[in-house]
């Protein structure tokens, strides 16, 4: 089998809702995604208002670069809505009443205890030379046709609707019209490690990366992915590649390595919690119930999480958590005997095997020279073990918060993987 050609497209999102700022344009990115993933290559993404000249400009240039151009937006009942007319004016076909179109609405709407109106006549209206596919979640159908060699979908931009018309029918119909390249694509999570620090690790394997093999990098405030793409003509071959590769991978970065795909940090916990038998309570101070919140996110937690204590002045310290007051006042409530006593304390008090206590500045204010903003000191274990380090971060409030409760619950992993 000879080297098949990438397909290109580019996605076209339509709504003057997006350009004022009002909407994120989230069909784009996901439109991307399941592109990427059938080995299209997506060339450009571009948002246009409502306004004809625009939508027409974008879509003329689109189809001389791309062999496939999706649309969503603007196909709703209303006057801005004009994605169909400025479709047919570039065909140079005609909209005409669908009445199978109308009947669909029709049905539709009687299931809801309702009837069709002079907006749902106007929807029914499809332009000549294209297919229709019916929308299950709302009145707009897909539409799919070609122009000059390119094809051309149109889709509406309620997100779910979408969403629904590309996976369930417009996606079939792509793959059978379209050469595409296979491709595998996996992606390796980790937290607690610099990108810097990780591509150090890693830059040996990335100098010698076998042919149809690529490495990209995406780096977050906590955790860093690694997406490993395998691209070629037999699949076998190509998953065969990915797999090794991301093996390697694992071996040479180990347990920073915490995860996959769309696996969760508070997910991993859990499976080691329920794995080892183990119960587990919180004692939050600057995290105010975050990483709680975060684990109760995980369907079935309950087998193992028993509950939290947003530990915030020093009084709940003292009082529900048995911190001792001179530990306070020598140490300071953000220091590592306090939460190894808040960790203790929250074990003993909830009868849990282990459990983690964050206690830090996550500021604006309250920083201090030898404790400045962003000083967050974590313990994660038992009464008899634990696990204490500081966290020294430089973001603001929200995002101190949520890196401070990530990055314990990555210590309560390792913790519990190591041990
Ligand atoms: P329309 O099909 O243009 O009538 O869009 C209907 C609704 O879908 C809009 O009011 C937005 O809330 C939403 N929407 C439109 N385009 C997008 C987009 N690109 N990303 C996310 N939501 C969108
Ligand atoms: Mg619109």
């Amino acid at each position: 089998m000879g080297k098949t050609t990438r397909t290109k497209a580019v996605i076209i999102t339509i709504g003057d809702e997006i350009l004022i700022g009002q909407t994120l344009d989230t069909n784009a990115t996901w439109l991307a995604s399941q592109l990427h993933r059938r080995g299209i290559e997506v060339l450009r993404m571009l948002t246009v208002s409502d306004r004809e000249e625009e939508i027409e400009r974008a879509i003329r240039q689109s189809i001389k670069d791309a062999e496939l151009v999706v649309c969503t937006g603007g196909l709703g009942p209303t006057r801005d809505d004009i994605t169909k007319e400025v479709l047919c004016k570039i065909a140079e076909e005609k909209l005409v009443f669908s009445q199978e179109v109308f009947d669909w609405i029709t049905e539709r709407k009687r299931q809801q205890g309702k009837e069709p109106n002079e907006l749902h006549r106007r929807q029914s209206y499809m332009p000549t030379g294209f297919d229709f596919f019916k929308n299950n979640r709302g009145t707009a159908p897909g539409m799919l046709g070609e122009i000059d060699d390119s094809i051309i979908v149109s889709l509406p931009g309620v997100p779910y609707e979408m969403k629904e018309l590309m996976t369930e029918q417009i996606i079939p119909v792509l793959l059978e019209k379209l050469p595409v390249e296979i491709s595998a694509v996996r992606t390796l999570l980790t937290a607690g490690v610099a990108e810097s620090e990780l591509a150090q690790k890693l830059s040996g394997l990335e100098d010698n990366l076998p042919e149809g093999l690529s490495l990209a990098w995406l780096p977050g405030h906590t955790r860093v992915r690694i997406r490993l793409t395998s691209r070629g003509d037999d699949r076998q071959e190509v998953e065969q590649r990915l797999d090794e590769c991301v093996a390697r991978v694992r071996d040479i970065l180990g347990d920073i390595v915490y995860g996959e795909g769309d696996d969760s940090l508070e997910e991993v916990v859990f499976g080691l919690l329920r794995k080892k038998q183990l119960s587990l309570a919180v004692a939050e101070s600057c995290t105010g119930g975050f990483i709680a919140h975060l684990l109760t996110l995980v369907p079935g937690v309950s087998a193992c999480f028993k509950g939290g204590v947003v530990a915030y002045s020093n009084q709940i310290k003292r009082e529900i958590l048995n911190v001792n007051e001179e530990t306070l006042s020598e140490h300071g409530a953000v220091s590592a005997e306090t939460v190894r006593e808040m960790l203790a304390g929250v074990c003993r008090n909830f009868g849990v095997d282990t459990g983690v206590a964050v206690s830090g500045i996550a500021g604006p204010d309250g920083g201090t020279s030898d404790k400045p903003v962003g000083t967050v000191w974590v313990a994660v274990g038992g009464v008899e073990k634990q696990h204490v380090e500081k966290l020294q971060l430089n973001l603001n409030r929200k995002l101190n918060i949520e890196k401070s409760g990530l990055l314990a619950l990555n210590m309560l992993r390792l913790f519990l993987s190591r041990d």
